[in-house]
This record gives structure tokens, sequence and C-alpha cells, in this order.
């Protein structure tokens, strides 16, 4: 066991980044940051109001005409020096998630910081990769189709992987020419600061990315609706993604919005078993459950749900839930209070509709837990129409349900409202194509769950939101195509023959 030490709060970024500058919100009110292992504030940082929002768009509206007119592998370029300024913080980067996350420092090491720089490194290579196209149109006639930045964009950041989703925004806008004003969540700013001090330290222009740590219903709500900013990326719950589309209609912006899930896991008869049984824990109890592509129902063919449920109880009640900072935690608490009495709320939900609690369902014991908003990795029995089948818990907490022909699994899987992440444990090839085609979803795992990667488009279908982040996908929805046309020697007759 080796316990890191926190990062000094000293040394922590609390102020909002506004055309290059660090200051204070014009209200002067703060938000405490806490520390959801011992409940205690880390540090206080800057809150922004909708004041700030009008200074952050002013200020990414000044950087836009050059920062789009920058040749594109400058931006590039740029992109690239921080994908390498931020791979070598990763020390004191993972230990910032950490603390202010509850993620294992174990997983900010592995996970968290070398999906952020290989974000930004992807889209650090794709800034001058975006090509424009020539369409046959009529002879005589040259049409060309190239694709222009859209100007300022909003972006507004969940507190479950608040590192990680910072890339995931910033990385394909700024690869495709645009300034932006982002806004973590209220919970989880830490990271998101320390990037734009990063930003700032490897020469971005200043403007160029703004932050503001502020809340949902005061600044989230005020990018959503700003008449200067002409798209809003949202990832969070989607009771908010329907009031940033509401917001969203005054000047009818674009919007992309990466919502809830409750993702299928369906394990066939012919799976490999130990397999099904790693992938699926990793699926439901990484990061606490806190992913909106968490693999929360399992489906599972009724001939192998002993020998699975076997292996994977014995799986869950082995997970070393403990300090964040500590290299051999593999859980952590749930990011915040609120979050936890809601997760545990669910119990009783389930409880109450007949569910039975194979394991866990409790808050765990134990002097080093006391403090921490922990949650035990819980497994319990569901059928189509319980709560906890349908609606989205966000917590360490996997639903059981049993199927015997593919037909019903796939009624079962496709049975919420919700459509991001589903997988599929199977032997057999022709299985696994046709259900993978047949089920409602934006992303499907073939034997392997959770699997991301900037080259591939992550987003949902269905309640689960719109749009793509990710990918070449990403640089279309942070670009609009504008269609030019020159007559090269066309002969047009005349239209009114006078
Ligand atoms: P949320 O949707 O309230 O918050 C996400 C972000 O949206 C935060 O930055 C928040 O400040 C901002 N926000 C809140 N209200 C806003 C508004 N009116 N206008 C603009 N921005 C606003 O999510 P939450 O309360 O943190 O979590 C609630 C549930 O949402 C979770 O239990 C989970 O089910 C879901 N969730 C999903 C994801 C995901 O990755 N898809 C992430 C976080 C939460």
């Amino acid at each position: 066991m080796a316990k890191l030490e926190p990062v000094a709060t000293s040394s922590i970024q609390t102020k909002l980044l506004i055309g290059g500058q660090w200051v204070d919100g014009l209200a002067g009110a703060t938000i405490d940051v806490i520390d959801p292992y011992t409940g205690s504030k880390i540090v206080t940082v800057a809150e922004a109001r909708e004041e700030d929002v009008e200074r952050a768009v002013a200020a990414a509206q000044a950087a836009a005409p050059g920062w789009a007119k920058m040749a594109a592998h400058e931006r590039g370029r740029l992109l690239l020096k921080l994908a390498d300024r931020i791979e070598a913080d990763i020390d004191y980067l993972a230990r910032l998630e950490a603390q202010n996350t509850g993620h294992p420092v174990r997983d900010c090491m592995n996970l968290d910081v070398p999906r952020t720089v290989l974000c930004f490194r992807y889209f650090g290579g794709m800034a001058d990769k975006l090509e424009g196209s020539v369409v046959p149109v009529d002879a005589g006639f040259l049409n060309y189709v190239t694709r222009e930045p859209i100007g300022v964009v909003g972006q507004i950041v969940p507190w479950n992987f608040p590192l990680m989703f910072t890339s995931w925004k910033l990385g394909p806008a700024l690869a495709a020419g645009n300034t932006v004003v982002i806004k973590p969540s209220e919970i989880t700013p830490l990271s998101t600061l320390r990037i734009g001090e990063l930003i700032s330290e490897v020469g971005f222009p200043p403007g160029v990315v703004n932050i503001l740590t502020g809340y949902g219903d005061t600044v989230g709500q005020r990018i959503a609706e700003h008449r200067g900013i002409g798209k809003v990326s949202f990832t969070g719950s989607t009771n908010v993604g329907r009031r940033i589309v509401q917001a969203s209609a005054g000047n009818l912006k674009k919007v992309q919005l990466e919502l809830g899930g409750k993702g299928p896991n369906i394990i066939f008869e012919d799976a490999n078993i130990p397999a099904a049984v790693g992938g699926s824990a990793f699926a439901i109890f990484h990061n606490q459950g806190q992913a909106c592509i968490a693999g929360s129902r399992i489906i599972i063919h009724e001939s192998v749900k002993d020998q699975f449920l076997e292996r994977f109880v014995g799986l869950a009640k082995s997970i070393k839930l403990g300090d964040p900072l500590d290299t051999d935690t593999e859980m952590g608490p749930l990011t915040s209070k609120v979050h936890h009495e809601r997760v545990l709320s669910f119990i009783e939900v389930a409880k109450q509709q007949g569910s039975e609690i194979i394991s866990g369902g409790r808050t765990p014991e134990g002097e080093s837990l006391s403090k921490g908003y922990f949650v035990e990795p819980t497994i319990l029995t569901a059928k189509p129409g319980d709560r906890v089948f349908s609606e989205e818990v966000f917590g360490p907490f996997v639903s059981v349900t049993t199927f015997k022909t593919d037909e019903e699994a796939l009624a079962l899987a496709n049975g919420v409202s919700y459509g991001l992440g589903a997988g599929l444990w199977t032997r057999d090839l022709q299985r696994a194509h046709r259900l993978a085609n047949a089920i409602h979803a934006g992303m499907v795992w073939i034997n392997c769950y959770k699997r991301v990667h900037p080259g591939s488009p992550f987003g949902g279908v269905g309640e689960s939101g719109y749009g793509r982040e990710m990918g070449f996908e990403s640089m279309r929805e942070y670009t609009q195509p504008k269609s030019i046309w020159v007559n090269v020697d066309a002969d047009i007759p005349p239209f009114y023959r006078r």
C-alpha cells in the first residue's frame, strides 16, 4: 500500500479564466469544493454568475476570428503541446482528480489522465485533416463545400469524469477552430481549472478557452440561452438536457447532448463466463458506477445465472474500498453527499418493489470509511417495470434479470427509454452481430465493455441524447458546411427572355 500525499491546497487554481486572466467572479461569491472521502473542504473556488458569462462570451468572441484563421496545423501543434504538458503533469493531476472526485488514484493514473492525453493528441493530429469536398454538379459549375467553425461554443461538464470530459469537449471544439466557454460541475471544478493553467502555459491565445466555475441553474442556464453562443455541448442528466434544449431555442443554437443511460449487459449461455464476470464488474463498478455507459442491467441466460453469480458476487465482495489516494484502493466514495443519499434511496425502492438484494446494499462499515460517501458494490434482482430496471441509479448498483431466448434478451435490453452503451457476451459470431445491430444503443461492446477511444464516436439514441463526441463525427458537430458555387464556364440561358 502506498498512500499518496494530497496536492497542496495553496497550489490549486481557484479563479475563473476569462480572456487569459485568472479573475474573481463579479459578485465575489464562492463555492466550497468538498473531498468526498473526508467530507471536508479542499478549497473555495470563485462562483461565476450570469454577468461573468457575458464577460467570458465577449472574450471568446474577441478571440474567435484569430483562432479560426490560424493555420489548422498551428492549432494542432498547440493541442499536441497541451497533451505533452498534461502527460508530464500526471502525478499532480491524478492526485487532484482523486481528491475531488473520489476516483481511486490508480484509475486516475491508468485511465483518466492517459485518456485525457490521448484525446488532446488525437484532436491535435486531426486539426489539419478536416477536408471539404467537391460535389459533381451541373456542367460548367464548380461546387465546393468547406467546413467552418461555429464560432463560440458553450460546454457544460458533469462531475463523474471531469478531467476526461473536459478533454472530450475541448479537443474537437478547438481543433475545429472554435473558441470556448466551458463550465465544469460545481462539485468537481479542480481538474478543469488545472487544464486551464496548462492551456495558458503552452501558449493558447487569451480568450480561446474561458472557464467558469458556477452552478447549473445560473451559469449553465445562461450559457445554454446566450445568443452569442452558436452551439452548446452538454453531458449530464436527461432532465437538465431537456432544459438545455428549451434554453437553446432563443437563437436556435446547435445542441449536442450526452445524457443518461441504463446499459444492458447481456450474457448468453455460450459466453466465456470468467471473461464475462471480469468485464461485467468493470462495466458497473469502475468509478463507483458513476458512468453514463455503465453496464447497470445484467441480462443473463437462466442456464448460466448461478455459475455467473457465484463468481460475480465473489468478485464484488473482494473489491477493495478505501482512500482514493491509496494506490491499492479499487473503489472510492461516491462523488457527493447528495448523490450518496440518492443512490442509497434506490435500495429501499428496490426492496419495496420485490427485488432480492443478492450482495451489498449498504454503506460499508469500518473506521477508515466512516466519513466518506461509500456504497457497497450492490447486486440485486429486478424485473421489467421495476424502477431499478429502468431508472439510472448512477452508483455501484447492478440489476440481474434472466431470459430464455435471444428475442427475450433483446426485448429486455430495448425495454427502457435510454439507448447509450450496451454489451453482449457470446461465442456465436452470427448472434453477436445480429444482436449488436438490433440493440437500441449508440455503442455496443461484444465480449468487452466500456471501451472508448477518441477515434470512435460516442453518444446515444432515445433519451440518452443526440449528436456524437469523439472521432471524425465530432469534428462535423463542431463545424458547419458551407456550399460555394462557381460559374467556371457554364452557359446559363436567360431566365427572363426580354
Ligand atoms: P446535472 O445534469 O444536474 O449536472 C451536469 C452539469 O449540468 C453540471 O455542470 C451542472 O452544473 C449543469 N447544470 C445543472 N442544471 C443546469 C441547467 N439548468 N442549465 C445548464 N446546466 C445545468 O447532473 P447531476 O445533478 O450532477 O447528476 C444527476 C444525475 O444525472 C445523475 O444521478 C446521473 O443519473 C445523471 N448524470 C449523467 C451523466 C452522464 O455522464 N451522462 C453525468 C452526470 C450525471
